[in-house]
């Protein structure tokens, strides 16, 4: 069955930067399983996916405009810590829930210094290149209640 726009595709996934660090993957844990065509996955894989069968194997590289999009400096913000709850308690690197001019989202600390606080609401990988290996385990129809609700029901999905 070829992947197209309403099937749940199962993969097998390796994601890499540009220096050859793995980011994320799926081996030696579950599959991911996605419902094709309704954006879960970045622009650029589910393009790469579309019309490939059970089996196949890929390598593709997808530029930030494809992936996570690009830096966005505006996204960059200085706040003084006693904005924040458990402030005292915050390391560089962590990601908390924001109110921000783009709504809430999360973000992540970038400084620290003194009595401020410099979060950055830009997805962890904007502007970055996306290598990526792939395999496809399983391709099948999506049931109707999956096309309404979006997502995937049972193994590897939602349950409820
Ligand atoms: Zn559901």
């Amino acid at each position: 069955m070829q992947i197209s726009t309403g099937k749940v595709v199962s993969i097998d996934y390796t994601l890499k930067d540009d220096q050859e660090n793995v980011i994320d993957s799926s081996i030696g844990g579950e599959p991911l399983t996605y419902l094709h065509g309704v954006g879960q996955l970045v622009p650029g894989l589910e393009k790469e996916l579309e019309g490939k069968t059970g089996g196949a194997s890929f390598k593709v590289t997808i530029a930030p405009a494809e992936g996570y999009g690009q830096r966005d400096d505006s996204r960059l913000a200085t706040i003084p810590k006693d904005q924040i709850e458990g402030a005292d308690a915050l390391e560089v690197g962590a990601q908390l829930y924001a109110s921000t001019e783009h709504g809430e989202q999360i973000v992540t600390v970038t400084r620290i210094e003194g009595d401020e606080v410099t979060i950055d609401g830009n997805h962890p990988l904007a502007g970055e290149n996306l290598h990526f290996e792939v395999t496809v385990r399983d391709v099948r129809e999506a049931s109707e209640d999956e096309i309404a609700h979006g997502h995937v029901h049972g193994a590897g999905g939602h349950h409820h």
